[in-house]
C-alpha cells in the first residue's frame, strides 16, 4: 500500500479508492480554480451546484434511476431513516418489517413509535444467521409497506432474492451494500443508504424515492422530518452536507469509470470468494451466515473461543490489518470488504490467517 496506508478491514467508515482520495488531495486547497476548498464553499454558489448537480446524475448513470424517482442527499445519517420512513409513508398506520439482524431490530424499535409493525417474517432463532423465506408473507392489505435492511452489516446475512410484497411497496436499507451491484430500482418505493460503508465520509445519507411517495400533506411533521422538503430544495433546504457529497460524487465517477456496477459487482465476488473459500477449508476459523446467505461486504466469522478470537485481533492488528474484531453484540471477528479494499488486501489477510493457523496448531 502507498503512502503507508493500511488495509482497513472497518465495518464503517470505511476506505475509500486510493485514486479518489488523491484527487481530492490535489484539489484541496483550490478546487479547479475557485480559489477555496469545497469545505469553505457557499454551497448556494455557482460551483458547488456543479458539484451536486453532477453527483446526482453521475449516481443516475451508475443506478440507471428512472426519471421518476428523486434523489436526495439528507443528513442524519441512516439512522434518521429508521424515523423518517414511519412518517412519511405510513398512511394507514401500518408496516411490515423483515428482522434480519442488528439494522432492522433498530428500524423495527423506531418504527414502532409511529404507527403498527407486523414483523412477518424473522432470523432470530437463528441468531439471524440466514433470511427467511418471504416468498409468501401474511400481508394485510392496507399495509403501507414492505421493509427489509438489504445486507446486514452486523450479522453478515445479505438478501438473494427479494420478498414478494404482494404489491406493496419495498423500502429496502442499502447502507452496506450500496453499489455493490446492480440495482433493479424499479423492483422498490425507496432505497436508501448512509455513504460511509461503501461510497464516502460519514453523515449523509442517499434516499432514492419514487415521487408518487412524497406526500404534501404532512404539513403537521416537522419540516426537516418531510422529504418533500428536501425535494423541493434539491437537497439544499438548508446547508448539506456539501463535504460528502463532493467526495461521494468523486467515488460516483470512479464507479463509472471502472465499467459501472456490473464491473464492481464481478471483482466483489471475486474477492469475497478469496475470503470464503479459505474460511470453508480452515479447521481454526469458521463463517457464522449460512452459506446461500453470505454478505459479499461484511463476513463475520470466529475461532473456537473468545479468548483465541482476541488473540488473534491482535495479531492481525499488528500485522497491520485494522478493524476485524467483530462487533460487540456478535463477538469474534468480521472481515468488511467494501468496493474500495483491495483484493491485494484480502489476500493478504488470508495468507497471514493461514499462516496464524499453520503456528498455532
Ligand atoms: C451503519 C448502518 C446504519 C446506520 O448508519 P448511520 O449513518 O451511522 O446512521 C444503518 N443501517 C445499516 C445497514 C448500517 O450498516
Amino acid at each position: 500500500m502507498k503512502y503507508g496506508r493500511t488495509y482497513n478491514f472497518s465495518a464503517g467508515p470505511a476506505m475509500m479508492p486510493e485514486p479518489v482520495l488523491e484527487e481530492i488531495r490535489d484539489e484541496m486547497l483550490n478546487y479547479r480554480g475557485s480559489g477555496m476548498c469545497v469545505m469553505e464553499m457557499s454551497h448556494r454558489s455557482k460551483v458547488f451546484q456543479q458539484i451536486i448537480d453532477e453527483a446526482e446524475q453521475d449516481l443516475r448513470d451508475l443506478m440507471n434511476i428512472p426519471d421518476n424517482y428523486k434523489v436526495l442527499f439528507i443528513q442524519g445519517g441512516a439512522t434518521l431513516q429508521f424515523s423518517m420512513i414511519p412518517m412519511n409513508l405510513m398512511k394507514n398506520g401500518k408496516a411490515v418489517y423483515i428482522e434480519t439482524g442488528a439494522w432492522s431490530k433498530k428500524a423495527i424499535a423506531e418504527a414502532k413509535k409511529v404507527g403498527e409493525v407486523i414483523v412477518a417474517a424473522s432470523s432470530k432463532d437463528k441468531n439471524y444467521t440466514y433470511i427467511p423465506d418471504c416468498s409468501d408473507l401474511d400481508i394485510p392489505e392496507d399495509t403501507d409497506y414492505v421493509y427489509i435492511c438489504e445486507n446486514e452489516t452486523i450479522h453478515g446475512v445479505t438478501w438473494q432474492k427479494l420478498p414478494n410484497t404482494k404489491g406493496h411497496i419495498l423500502v429496502s436499507d442499502q447502507s452496506s451494500m450500496f453499489l455493490s451491484q446492480p440495482c433493479n430500482v424499479s423492483d422498490y418505493g425507496m432505497i436508501y443508504a448512509g455513504v460511509q460503508k461503501n461510497v464516502g465520509p460519514a453523515g449523509m445519507v442517499v434516499v432514492i424515492i419514487r415521487e408518487d411517495l412524497i406526500r404534501d400533506d404532512l404539513t403537521d411533521l416537522p419540516i426537516y422530518m418531510q422529504y418533500k422538503t428536501h425535494a423541493d430544495a434539491g437537497s439544499m433546504y438548508n446547508t448539506p452536507n456539501c463535504w460528502a457529497i463532493y467526495c461521494c460524487g468523486k467515488v460516483f465517477k470512479y464507479l463509472k469509470s471502472i465499467g459501472g456496477l456490473e464491473e464492481m459487482h464481478r471483482r466483489n465476488i471475486d474477492k469475497a470468494k478469496v475470503f470464503y473459500d479459505f474460511l470453508d477449508s480452515s479447521k481454526m476459523f469458521k463463517g457464522t451466515v449460512e452459506k446461500e446467505f453470505r454478505s459479499l461486504m461484511n463476513i463475520p466469522f470466529v475461532t473456537e473461543s473468545k479468548e483465541l478470537d482476541a488473540e488473534v485481533v491482535a495479531a492481525t492488528k499488528a500485522a497491520g490489518y485494522d478493524n476485524l474484531k467483530g462487533h460487540k453484540s456478535v463477538g469474534g471477528l468480521r472481515a468488511s470488504i467494501y468496493n474500495a479494499m483491495p483484493k491485494d488486501g484480502v489476500e493478504a489477510l488470508v495468507e497471514f490467517l493461514k499462516k496464524y493457523e499453520a503456528e498455532h496448531k
